[in-house]
């Protein structure tokens, strides 16, 4: 269960719910500690980001930081956990350079929303082919389930499946099972995947994937750094051209150190790391963002004003996209959440209406302040 105030103060010291999709709200406590430290930093008179990264104080920093986010997810002995540069775009160019020196050129896709067709663009730069073996836009660029596997036309030989798992602009959300994980590597290929918006909002089996990667600044903390969590056997293909402070063995054999990290990014990561950890893990965020979503979804589908297009099974517990049934009021919605202190609810531009974005950081009153708003929104305007 949530604890604590965590409801961020507005510019008139109202509390604001910050619906936003990226970069997205932090606990309150996160920012207050940080506020607290950010002077004197353990006693040292300089701030974090004032400080060598190779100092004795920094190295406890980044080694605590890594050591919560393994515990969190209980990821395997056998992974390399890399803070790097260049957020989650950086990595659809840097994986495909870390993956193709070996004997297989071929990447393979599956989409189901805008960020993976963004992957597949940049891995077809670098692959020699590049196909998509399943694809759920509508046509008209709607996307309202993921593709099962026994869709997938998969390549005899891919070196690697890209698989984004939550996309965050379409709300759709998917998590493949041990059986689909097990019959990719048994082809000699693994699943590589884009979990930037829902990493550790509930827990995941790491061992089902080959790479799990993202940028922070959706569960994590603030832009700026991006994880790779990523199987040992991985580390060593890189193409000849793959730049080296992207080369993930230079990365992972130098303590993500190889080249200055973000390090305030990782600090504040590792404080979001420990909040998470105090609310206990990621066992208590599944039950409360599964609490959170129905409840959203819920005020939706039981409204004769807002409508949500995604099929059931697939709809992301952590990005809601809705409409109104009626556009005209969108304008009117918007001011008048936002008046109520309910911020950053505007849609993605590519689909438009509206979208809640309702991350481990929002507590369960924000959503529920939402849906009281909709509900009263409703009644007075449809
Ligand atoms: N993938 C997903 C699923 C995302 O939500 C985003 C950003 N919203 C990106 C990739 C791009 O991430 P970045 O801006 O860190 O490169």
């Amino acid at each position: 269960v949530i604890t604590g105030v965590q409801v961020s103060e507005g510019p008139f010291m109202n509390p604001v719910f910050n619906f936003a999709a990226v970069p997205a709200v932090l606990p309150l406590t996160v920012l207050q500690n940080m506020q607290e430290e950010l002077l004197d930093f353990k006693g040292t008179g300089t701030s974090v980001m004032e400080m060598s990264h190779r100092g004795a104080v920094y190295t406890e920093v980044i080694t605590r930081t890594r050591e919560t986010f393994r515990r969190l997810l209980n990821i395997p002995d056998n992974y390399q956990v890399l803070f790097m540069q260049g957020g989650a775009i950086g990595q659809n160019a840097i994986i495909p350079l870390n993956l193709l020196g070996g004997a297989r050129k071929t990447v393979d896709t599956v989409i189901a929303g805008a960020w993976s067709v963004k992957t597949q663009k940049e891995a077809a730069r670098y692959a020699d082919t590049a196909p998509i073996i399943a694809n759920s836009d509508d046509g008209e660029g709607r996307f309202t389930y993921y593709p099962e596997f026994d869709t997938w036309q998969r390549s005899t030989e891919s070196a690697y499946i890209n698989i984004c798992t939550n996309e965050t602009i379409h709300g759709v959300e998917w998590y493949p099972s041990a059986d689909v994980s097990a019959a990719v590597e048994a082809s000699g290929s693994t699943l590589v995947a884009d979990m930037s918006s829902h990493i550790l909002s509930r827990p995941i089996d790491v061992s089902q994937y080959g790479v799990i990667y993202g940028g922070a600044q959706k569960n994590i903390g603030p832009a700026g750094v991006t994880f790779v969590i990523v199987r040992n056997d991985l580390l060593d293909q890189q193409h000849a051209l793959c730049p080296s402070a992207f080369n993930w063995r230079l990365v992972a054999d130098n303590d993500s150190m190889y080249n200055t990290p973000p390090t305030l990014s990782i600090y504040i990561a590792g404080l979001v790391f420990e909040w998470l950890e105090a609310q206990g893990g990621t066992a208590a965020m599944a039950t409360i963002n599964d609490a959170k979503a129905a409840l959203l979804y819920d005020a939706i589908d039981n409204s004769s004003l807002y409508r949500n297009d995604v099929q059931k099974p697939y709809r992301s517990c952590m990005n809601v996209p809705f409409f109104l049934n009626d556009e005209s009021l969108n304008a009117k919605f918007l001011e008048q959440s936002a008046n109520a202190g309910l911020a950053a609810l505007k849609g993605h531009k590519m689909v438009g209406g509206m979208r809640a974005s309702i991350y481990n950081a929002m507590p369960i009153e924000g959503v529920r302040a939402l849906v009281a708003f909709m509900q009263e929104f409703e009644r007075v305007n449809y």
